[in-house]
Order: structure tokens, then sequence, then C-alpha cells
């Protein structure tokens, strides 16, 4: 294992002279659903990131709905795998513990314009193959959830509409990826290109990288590694999403996740529960130049609170745990962009804009038939390992600190070092321990909650930098900040 050259444990090491069968680009969700899909088959695969930990883009600041897709463009292609990509969330979730909540979507109206887009939007989904959906009134929205603002005059239901993990989902479908044989390359961000027949050679920032194919799931990067394949037929412009967390004490004033009537600048502000057991506030969507610019802005806040005042003053109220935001790789192209170039034995995989935490495994297995069609053998493997076994980050299933048997078995579950979201020194050990490690300390926030909660780090933080900077020795063996114990078999801690 080497934390610094960004070759994880467990996984073949790339040498100059390696040449990869594929290379996908982007260790986001679909990044990683990719390199997933495609080691199913008798391929050496290799997932590629500029950053030094997976799931470190648009991947993680999103606002964790799985959609059934019921509000999609009918007939587009991102309709159709939104709502194949929620099947199939969903049947790995169970697989592999990303915890997901069944809350269910009050789309709720607040103007005659609004109330009268209801029976559209209700047919709209059923031509998305979601027939589900049931137009209520203003009474009956009351009673389902009432904490909302004065002034509404109507809704409609969507059932399945549920709240997932997206740190866990990405975390899952690249552990997996590397379990079944993936090499993880982190810190190199490609550069550029050059073809050499039959086989490209991508410059990084830390080395080439020789592959016979390459899939180009680089998020807001892909226009730009679109181009050093000779393309340019989109460009993608960072559309800024600003969030805010209320405190878990505000959980109880919101049931289910409450949408807007979407417009045609994207699905508005929506008030949500997290799994983490926390209300999402957001996001707003602006379009911006810079795609590295995650902060927050003051406009952005006042935006939210007056939207929030009218949605549900009640909420306003509670305390405001933190405030976030996520890019959103718009394009001007109106739907998904993933396209194959047989010659360059190349696939884009672009304008994944609002939806690609649930349409990532659908979007994956589209690529493969996608290549397959353009060229790339696809053998598939009999020898697959199983799905890992994730941590479990969500409320609504039982935690480590929760589990008496757990610490009976492992003290180290018993341990609590981050006492606002309650995480162990068990989970922390574990996250150094897995095949994954966290290399800072927001990733380690993403693998185990810690600093997540109420003090934002203020108490827990000094103490989680320091298991941290001790990784190595806590990963290697007992250590006292864990429990003392030597390390407990991997059934034992599931
Ligand atoms: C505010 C907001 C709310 C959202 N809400 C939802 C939701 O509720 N439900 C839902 O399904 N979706 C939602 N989404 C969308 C979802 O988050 C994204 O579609 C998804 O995360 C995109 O994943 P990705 O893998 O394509 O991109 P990313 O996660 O950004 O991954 C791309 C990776 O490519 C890497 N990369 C880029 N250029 C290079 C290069 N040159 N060399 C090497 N690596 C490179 C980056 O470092 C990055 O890690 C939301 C998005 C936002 C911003």
């Amino acid at each position: 294992m080497n934390d610094t050259t960004g070759t994880t444990t467990g996984t073949p090491t790339a040498t100059d002279t390696t040449v990869f069968d594929v290379v996908v680009i982007g260790a986001g969700i679909v990044g990683s659903a990719v390199a997933r899909k495609l080691a199913s088959y008798e391929l050496s695969v290799a997932l590629l990131d500029a950053r030094d930990d997976v799931g470190d883009g648009t991947s993680k600041a999103n606002t964790a709905i799985l959609h059934t897709g019921f509000d999609a463009t009918p007939g587009t292609l991102e309709s159709r795998l939104v709502r194949e990509g929620y099947h199939l969330l969903s049947d790995y979730a169970e697989r592999t513990g990303i915890p997901v909540e069944r809350t269910g979507a009050v789309l709720v109206a607040w103007t005659d314009e609004e109330l009268g887009a209801l029976p559209g939007l209700r047919e709209k989904a059923e031509r998305n193959g979601y027939d589900r959906t049931e137009i209520i009134d203003s009474a009956e929205v009351y009673r389902q959830l009432p904490h909302l603002g004065e002034g509404v005059l109507g809704g409609l239901t969507v059932p399945d509409e549920s709240i997932v993990c997206t740190w866990t989902t990405n975390l899952a479908l690249a552990t997996d990826a590397v379990g079944r044989g993936v090499t993880l390359l982190l810190n190199r961000a490609v550069r550029s290109a050059e073809d050499l027949g039959g086989t490209t050679v991508l410059h990084t920032s830390s080395g080439d990288v020789n592959t016979r194919w390459v899939v180009n799931a680089a998020g807001l990067g892909a226009d730009v590694v679109d181009r050093l394949f000779g393309h340019d037929r989109f460009t993608v412009t960072p559309r800024r999403g600003e969030l805010v967390v209320y405190d878990k004490l505000a959980r109880p004033l919101v049931s289910k996740i409450i949408l807007p009537v979407p417009s045609s600048r994207g699905k508005g502000v929506l008030i949500s529960p997290t799994v983490y057991g926390n209300v999402l506030l957001g996001p707003t969507a602006e379009d911006l130049v810079d795609r590295t610019d995650t902060g927050t802005s003051e406009k952005g806040l006042e935006f939210l609170m007056a939207k929030g005042e009218r949605l549900m003053p009640d909420l306003l109220r509670e305390e405001v745990t933190a405030t976030y935001a996520g890019l959103r790789a718009a394009s001007d192209h109106p739907d998904y962009l993933i396209e194959a170039d047989p010659g360059r034995r190349y696939v884009l995989v672009g304008g994944i804009r609002s939806t690609g935490l649930t349409a990532g495994i659908a979007i994956a297995e589209y690529v493969a038939d996608l290549a397959r069609d353009a060229g790339l053998a696809l053998v598939s493997r009999e020898d697959l390992p199983e799905p890992p076994r994730m941590p479990n980050l969500g409320e609504a299933y039982p935690r480590p600190y929760q589990d008496a048997a757990r610490i009976a078995a492992d003290p180290a579950y018993g341990k609590v070092v981050c006492f606002c979201e309650r995480v162990t020194a068990g989970e922390i050990r574990d996250a150094f321990r897995s095949p994954i490690p966290p290399v800072g300390l927001d990733g380690l926030r993403r693998r185990t909650r810690a600093m997540n909660g109420r003090c934002q780090g203020f108490y827990c933080g000094a103490e989680i930098g320091g298991l941290l900077e001790r990784r190595g020795e806590i990963r290697d063996g007992g250590d006292e900040s864990t429990g003392g114990h030597p390390r407990v078999p991997l059934e034992a801690r599931r």
C-alpha cells in the first residue's frame, strides 16, 4: 500500500510498460461503476483520477436522492438510465449495505400555475414508466407534512423517491472494482493522450499510463478530456448547487422529500431528510466559470433562507450544522452524452448532470454494451468475488456503538471518538484497514461520518487528526486508541 503514489493495496501496481485493456478516467460514481462493470469481463482495467481519493468530485456533494426518474424528459437516454439505475442501485445497496431510506416524496404546488402543472407531471411520470404518483389536495399534503408553510394548494406524491448515502455508493463501487482486480491510480491528472495505433498513452501528472481503450468519465473535466481525443462536441458549465444542512433535531419536521414543481432551470429547491438524520435545504442553481469553485456564497444562502421561510418556517428556527456546495456538470447538450469512437478505442460519458448518483450503475451497463459494439471484446468472468459489505453510515440501521454483541467482541466499537455522530475508534480503524483507505480528514469523514456533526470537529478534530497521522500503525496491528485489540476477523466485524 502506498498512500502517496496513489496505488492502492491489493491491486496490481502499474509500471511504465503495463498496457491496460481499459483505463477509466474519473473515480466518481460513474467512473467507479464503469470500472466495476468492465472488471466483470476478462479485461485488465485501471481506474484513474487526478485526486488523491475516490469520490472526491461532484459525487461527494449532491442532494443524495435516489430518483425514480418520474420527472425526466421522456424518451431521453437520461430517463431510461435513471429509471434502470433506480432499481440497480436499490438492489446493489441491499447487497452491499449502502444505506437507503424509502421516504417517498411530495411535490408541492404553491401557486395556481403549479397546481395546474400537476396532472401534466403525473402524465409525464407515466411516460417515464412510473405510474405510482397520485395527486392529493392541500389537506392531505398538510396531513403528510404538517410543518409546511401556509399556502399549499395541492401536491403530487412520488412514493418511491428515496434517500441514499452518496459517499458509501461511490466507495462501494470503487471497492468492488478493486476487489475485482481493478488497478486504482490516484493523483494522476490526464494532461494529454497520444494514439500509437492500437495503444493510447495517457500522459498524466505522475507519469504515463498505457491502454488499449479509454472511458472518459471525468465529470466536470469530461469536455476537456474529450478534446484530447480530437473531439469538440460539448462544453461543460459548472452549475453550482449550494445546500444547508440542519441539525438532527430538525429531522422530525421532515418525514419525506419535499419537492418543488420543476422548472427549466432544474429540479428547484427542495427539503429532504438525509440518511444521517439531518435535513437538507437546497440546492441553488448558478452557472459559474470556475470548475473548482465549491465554496458557498452569501447570496446563495440568503436565497435558500428566503425559500426555506416560505416552504417551512419551523425549519428555519432550527440550528444549521453545515453548508456545502456541489458543481453539476451541466452542458449545452440536452441529454446524457455517451458515445463511442471505435477508431480511437474511446468512449465518452459526458453531461451526467443532476442524476448520476442514481443512474451510475445503469450508465455502466450502457457503456459496456456500447464498447462491445465498438469492438471491445467482452468475455464474462466466472470467478467474480462477492461485492463488499460496507460499513453502515445510516441512522435507520444499527450503528456499531448501538451493537452490544459487537462491542463485546471488539471493544473498539464501544469507544466513541466523535460524539456528535457517535463514530467509534473501531470504525476509524476499519476505514484505515479498508481496501481504499482515506488519505485525509475529508476522506475519513466520508467513510465514517466523523466530524460531520454539530461541532464539525471542534471537540474531536484533534483526536481524529491524531488517529489519521497514526493510520499506518493502527492499520497494521493493535493500538491503544482503538481499544488495544488485535485485528478482528472480517466476519466478526460485520
Ligand atoms: C447540487 C447537486 C445535487 C445533486 N443531487 C443529485 C441527486 O439527488 N441524485 C442524483 O442521482 N444525482 C444528483 N446529483 C448529480 C450527481 O451528483 C452527479 O451526476 C454524479 O455525482 C456525477 O458523477 P461523476 O462520476 O460523473 O462525476 P464526479 O464525481 O465529479 O467524478 C469525476 C472525476 O473525474 C476526475 N477528473 C476530472 N478530470 C480529470 C483528468 N483530466 N484526469 C484525471 N481525473 C479527472 C475528477 O477528479 C473526479 O473525481 C447532484 C449534483 C449536484 C451538484
